[in-house]
């Protein structure tokens, strides 16, 4: 009989033990969300390890910063601030970081034949969307700008880091990509860490790393963008991928009736207009991801759609003003449309 007692307690603490142990060994969602880059990012990583977790989260953070701090035109200084002070005059030195941007920003300008422009900034600047100080300015004004916008001008040393803007009143703005960047960064700080695991919204940039726990794929949902924040009209499988959204819902004003959103063609120098209303690409690489979403919503469907098939493991999905839903062919098992208002066209 003592020895059954005996027995029993013995199990119960092996349970017990066991019962620990395997709790220690458990996933748990751990989530924290940061403001920068003018958005909030939210950073959720499924790990064992709570202490790790915590540790890439404030590293990622900190490296947010210090490329917004590098890459900004909202503050009093920044290096990018310090290339458009000086354009017309003289070099600037950069970090490796904002030298690498510019880079591919100029590259991407070149690739999207000026739909993508990184010397917009004189422009975005005169519209002012997304300030207090938002309004459709006069035709002169435009005209009197819209000279300063030519990627060409944009001189990179890549063995010095130098950068030099050929006119004065030239302007850069990596608006438009250095959140690809930023997400793309913090990817990597977390695989340091040993993070298998992980979903990253950088204010409507996703960037995934891994799968699910489970093994099945993140289900991201495309944005409505006739719809209030948060109602989709799509749902996208992805793994260990970026997802990247550019849309005339985020930073607009109207007047008299006119929606007038943040993306300029710089043909124009007017809010672009090619028939589209939001453009997703998925793809490795969030910067990359970033500069073309951009790109495509400013060329429209037909060349932005040409641009997309002529580059390997890119994916897209372009929503049109008619409510018409273009996938392109590696994506189109891994979308559904979940909304009967649209229709998927091709
Ligand atoms: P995207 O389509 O990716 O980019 C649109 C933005 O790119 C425009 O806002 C404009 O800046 C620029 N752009 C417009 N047309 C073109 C074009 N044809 N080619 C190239 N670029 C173009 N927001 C704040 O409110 N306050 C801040 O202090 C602030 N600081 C920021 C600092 C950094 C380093 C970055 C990257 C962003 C910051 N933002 C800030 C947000 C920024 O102003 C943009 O609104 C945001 O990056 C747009 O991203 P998107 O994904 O909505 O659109
Ligand atoms: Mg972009």
């Amino acid at each position: 009989m003592k020895k059954n007692i005996f027995l029993m307690l013995l199990i119960t603490i092996i349970a017990i033990l066991s019962g620990c142990a395997s709790n220690k060994g458990k996933n748990t969602v751990i989530k924290e969300e940061i403001y920068a880059l003018g958005t909030v990012i939210q950073i959720q990583i499924y790990d064992a390890d709570e202490e790790k977790a915590k540790k890439a989260i404030e590293e990622s953070e900190k490296r947010v910063q210090e490329i917004e701090n590098k890459m900004t035109v909202n503050k009093e200084k920044s290096e990018v601030i310090l290339i458009n002070e000086n354009s017309g005059i003289n070099s600037v030195q950069v970090s490796p970081d904002t030298f690498y941007v510019i880079q591919k920003a100029k590259k991407y300008s070149d690739l999207s034949g000026g739909a993508f422009d990184l010397t917009v900034e004189p422009i975005v600047k005169l519209w002012g969307i997304g300030t207090e100080n938002a309004r459709v300015p006069k035709q002169e004004e435009i005209d009197a700008l819209l000279g300063l916008v030519d990627y060409n001008d944009v001189v990179l040393d890549e063995s010095t880091n130098q950068v030099k803007l050929n006119r004065e009143g030239q302007a850069i703005d990596l608006g438009a990509i250095a959140k690809g960047y930023a997400g793309d960064e913090v990817k990597k700080i977390l695989k340091e860490h040993g993070i298998k695991t992980a979903f990253v919204n950088l204010g409507g940039n996703v960037v995934t790393l891994g799968s699910k726990l489970d093994g099945s794929p993140w289900r991201i949902g495309v944005q409505n963008p006739l719809d209030e924040r948060g109602k989709h009209i799509a749902v996208i499988e992805v793994v260990d991928e970026t997802l990247v959204t550019s849309g005339n819902y985020e930073r607009y004003f109207i007047e008299d009736g006119k929606r007038y959103h943040h993306i300029i063609d710089p043909k124009t120098g007017y809010p672009a207009e090619a028939g589209i209303i939001s453009s997703t690409i998925v793809t490795n690489s969030s910067i990359d991801a970033d500069a073309l979403s951009t790109s495509v919503y400013v060329l429209g469907l037909e060349k932005g759609m040409e641009l997309i098939e002529s580059l390997e493991n890119v994916e897209a999905v372009i929503v049109t003003e008619d409510k018409k839903i273009y996938v392109t062919s590696g994506l189109k098992d891994r979308f559904k449309l979940e909304n009967e208002e649209f229709q998927l066209a091709n």
